[in-house]
Parts: C-alpha cells; sequence; structure tokens
C-alpha cells in the first residue's frame, strides 16, 4: 500500500517543519509527501519519501516557473506527481504534456504518480471509461509498464468537495485502469480517516492520494494506519 499527501499551495518550510516534527507514519505502508516546491528540502531533511507536484519534460531551458527532473534529483527528492487535475483543468495540462512529464522524469530515475480521472459532466454523459483510457493510453504509450510508474484515479467531482466515490465505483474505475495499463492504482478524493480502510479495502485500490486530510499529521497518519492494517 501506498499513502500519498498533496500538500497543494499549502504549507511553506516553517510549517512544513511544524507538520513533519510531529507525523508519526506507521510501519507497513509507504508514504510519499508532495510539499510545495520551496518545502521539498525541508520534507527531504526529515527522511521522508518526498515527491514534488510537477515536474518538467526537459532537463534545463527557458522554462519560466518550470523545474527539472535532473533539478529535483539533486536535492533528494524521489519523484513527482503528473497530470494533477488542477494542473489539467487550470494550467492548461494536457495528455501530451502530462505523458512527457511523466516520461522524462522516469527516465532520469524518478518515481511518478499519474493523475487520471473523469469531471462530473463525464460521467454523466456515460463517458468515464472512454476519458480512463485515453488518459492512461496517453501516460502507457511513452512510460509502458515502467517499474516506478503508479496511477492515481481521482474522479474529478471527488476531489475537495467531500464527495467520495462508492466503494464499488472505485473499484469498478481501478479495474478498468489495470485492464488497461498493468500498474498500482491509488484512488483520491476526499479520502479521510473515516472511510479510508473501507475504500483501501477494495480490490484493484493500492493505496490513496490524499489532499485535504493530509494536510494534519494526526488524519494523516489515521489514514496511513487504515492503509498498514489492509495491506
Ligand atoms: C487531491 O488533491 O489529489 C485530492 C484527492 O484532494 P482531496 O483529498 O482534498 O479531495
Amino acid at each position: 500500500m501506498l499513502i500519498a499527501g498533496n500538500w497543494k499551495m499549502f504549507k511553506g518550510p516553517g510549517e512544513a517543519e511544524s507538520f513533519l516534527s510531529a507525523f508519526e507514519p506507521p510501519e507497513g505502508v509507504e508514504v510519499v509527501l508532495c510539499p510545495p516546491y520551496v518545502s521539498l528540502a525541508a520534507a527531504v531533511a526529515s527522511g521522508q519519501t518526498v515527491y514534488a507536484q510537477n515536474v518538467h519534460w526537459e532537463a534545463s531551458g527557458a522554462y519560466t516557473g518550470e523545474i527539472s527532473p535532473g533539478m529535483l534529483a539533486e536535492i533528494g527528492v524521489q519523484g513527482a506527481l503528473v497530470g494533477h487535475s488542477e494542473r489539467r483543468q487550470l494550467f492548461g495540462e494536457s495528455d501530451e504534456t502530462v505523458a512527457r512529464r511523466a516520461r522524462t522524469a522516469l527516465e532520469a530515475g524518478l518515481g511518478v504518480i499519474a493523475c487520471v480521472g473523469e469531471t462530473l459532466e463525464q460521467r454523466e454523459s456515460g463517458d468515464t471509461e472512454l476519458v480512463l483510457k485515453i488518459q492512461v493510453e496517453a501516460i502507457a504509450f511513452v512510460a509502458g509498464d515502467h517499474e516506478r510508474l503508479v496511477i492515481a484515479y481521482e474522479p474529478v467531482w471527488a476531489i475537495g468537495t467531500g464527495k467520495t466515490a462508492t466503494p464499488d465505483l472505485a473499484a469498478e474505475a481501478h479495474g478498468f485502469i489495470k485492464s488497461v495499463l498493468d500498474r498500482p492504482v491509488l484512488y483520491g478524493g476526499s479520502v479521510k480517516p473515516e472511510n479510508a480502510a473501507e475504500l483501501l479495502s477494495q480490490p484493484g485500490v493500492d493505496g490513496a492520494l490524499v489532499g485535504g486530510a493530509s494536510l494534519e499529521p494526526d488524519s494523516f497518519a489515521a489514514i496511513c494506519r487504515a492503509a498498514a492494517s489492509s495491506s
């Protein structure tokens, strides 16, 4: 089981250090923290496994505001998220840019958690599997079944909304994704200490990508304990 915490644009280095001094993850679960760029070094210093929230597809160049895989590796960051729905919806990420980011990061030896998921409109019009297939195939095309690649299924309508996919619906989507690409699949979308055990016990659910509930050391540790008991 892998539990990743995406802090989004929360916690500068000072707040990151406070979190890390209070956070006690259990044995038996792989934990990844994804702080904002400025807090990566503080998180690495804590000894936790740290991923960035994004990564560029070139090693260097005129790409204002971007960070390359080699720069992340140099400070001890072990991987990156790519294709988070906030990147896709608010910052114009396409399946192509997500795939390029994933490929370069994997080639540089980083781990990658590649996010996919349908919007409410796509689900309601019956297009969930079509959308997932297109998104996952774009990543599979460049990365194949690379051993450091993990997929995160995050239905967009469940992110930060308090709405969670039912366990059955999550299991169905995870099964479908694995039929397209045989890699571990994390569930993401309003995972909390109260619903983690049930979601994590579903077939095909190999862990969770947690947003809001990863910001407090106690709630994130509780989710990690739920994962350790379902392993
Ligand atoms: C996320 O940001 O990836 C996420 C799943 O957020 P939340 O847990 O807050 O829904």
